[in-house]
């Protein structure tokens, strides 16, 4: 199918996945062969061994790359395998300037896996693009951040720090992931690729563990899938049929999330028990109007200090019934967690102090039920954490 000129809402259900040629089947087969029988030698209908390339993949790989509107998806086993393959295309001796509040697994193959390799990394906040300006050395050769972040849900000017990047001659690399497509499109901003956990919103519901970096730069395409050949983090044909199926409904899930999210994000914002609120979707949030410029929708994440430290997070998070304390988010689910103890305990605990992830620091990942049966469930959290503050 002729997919140039769609919106996002038709791309998810269509790019990359026009009914099969030999069956007509609407949707994508899974092909599961791991070899592709040829003519003759070197002679091939474009796959000949599935780590290299696989018809179920292509289908994944094209209708991201036509979601974020660039050129070339490449799909990888996860996450961080995406963000891996990245990073293994510098070399000893490179710099890579990194937003001071990542992933904490990101932060993790940064500080514990690549320094040993020589590269080198500097965290710094990017709210201040001059500040990213100052910090570009001779040897940087990539700029890398999430925007919402993790856990912090900052906001940094894409555009603004990808023209700095451009001056400077060094790509720069967003983490879409909280997001997604439907409501932020960092390539048309300037950025040269864009990174996924497919784990999140792309596939929406839990089961999968997957990755993908899009990109409309031929030569850092040409060597990403060097990588993904090389490296071997492929996702399997199984894995990338669901993302393709959760995909679908990508459109209607977003706009539920951010629906929800903001009503919960200003319940919070009101609530005694309730410190400060982090939703860039509130006018209170720093980088509000940045993200109303550059987003369409504040996205589905929420963090929140709670009163009462530790033991009222504790208490909060047990009462809950249809939040799950979960790691992980961008599921149809709602989850809540602790980051200075979940997913943020790979970052160190004075960088946590001083990015303000205290003992009642709580992340929600608001889902697609209903908002009365959500709002009921954070009261009953309050109600447990009350005699605690
Ligand atoms: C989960 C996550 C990752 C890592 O993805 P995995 O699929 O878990 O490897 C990277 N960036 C962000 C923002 C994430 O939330």
């Amino acid at each position: 199918m002729h997919v140039e000129g769609l919106a996002q809402d038709t791309l998810c259900i269509h790019a990359g996945q026009a009914a099969d040629e030999v069956s007509g089947a609407v949707m994508v087969p899974i092909s599961l062969s791991s070899t592709f029988a040829q003519d003759g030698p070197g002679r091939h209908k474009g796959y000949d061994y599935s780590r290299a390339g696989n018809p179920t993949r292509t289908a994944l790989e094209s209708c991201l790359a036509h979601l974020e509107g660039g050129k070339h998806g490449i799909a990888f086993g996860s996450g961080c395998a995406a963000t891996s393959a990245v990073l293994f295309s510098l070399k000893s001796g490179d710099h890579v300037l990194v937003g001071d509040d990542v992933y904490g697994g990101t932060f993790r193959i940064f500080d514990s896996v690549l320094k040993s390799w020589g590269l080198d990394a500097t965290f710094l906040d990017m709210s201040d693009p001059g500040a990213v300006r100052a910090a570009i050395r001779p040897n940087t050769r990539l700029l890398w951040l999430e925007t919402p972040s993790n856990p912090k849900l900052k906001i940094f000017d894409i555009a603004a720090i990808a023209e700095i990047a451009h001056e400077a001659g060094v790509p720069l690399a967003v983490d879409n992931t909280f997001a997604t497509p439907m409501l932020q499109r960092p390539l048309d901003l300037g950025a040269k690729l864009v990174v996924h956990s497919t784990t999140k919103y792309l596939n929406g519901h839990s089961d999968v563990v997957g990755g993908a970096v899009i990109t409309s730069d031929d030569a850092i395409a040409d060597r990403l899938h060097f990588l993904q050949k090389s490296l071997g983090a492929v996702p399997s044909p199984f894995d990338c049929y669901m993302v393709l199926r959760g995909l679908k409904t990508l459109g209607v899930r977003m706009k539920q999330h951010v629906h929800n999210a903001l009503i919960i994000a200003r319940f919070l914002e009101s609530h005694a028990q309730v410190e400060r609120v982090f939703y860039p979707g509130l006018a209170s949030h720093t980088g509000h109007a940045i993200a109303a410029r550059q987003m369409k929708g504040p996205g589905g994440m929420i963090s929140f200090d709670l009163k009462g430290g530790l033991s009222a997070a504790t208490a909060f998070l047990k009462a809950l019934r249809i939040f799950t304390c979960a790691e992980s988010l961008g599921g149809v689910e709602s989850l809540a967690e602790h980051p200075a103890i979940m997913t943020h305990a790979s970052v160190p605990p004075e960088t946590r102090r001083a990015l303000g992830i205290g003992d009642g620091f709580l992340r929600l990942s608001v889902g697609v039920e209903d908002i009365e049966d959500l709002k009921q469930d954070l009261e009953r959290g309050f109600h447990a954490a009350r005699n605690l503050v």
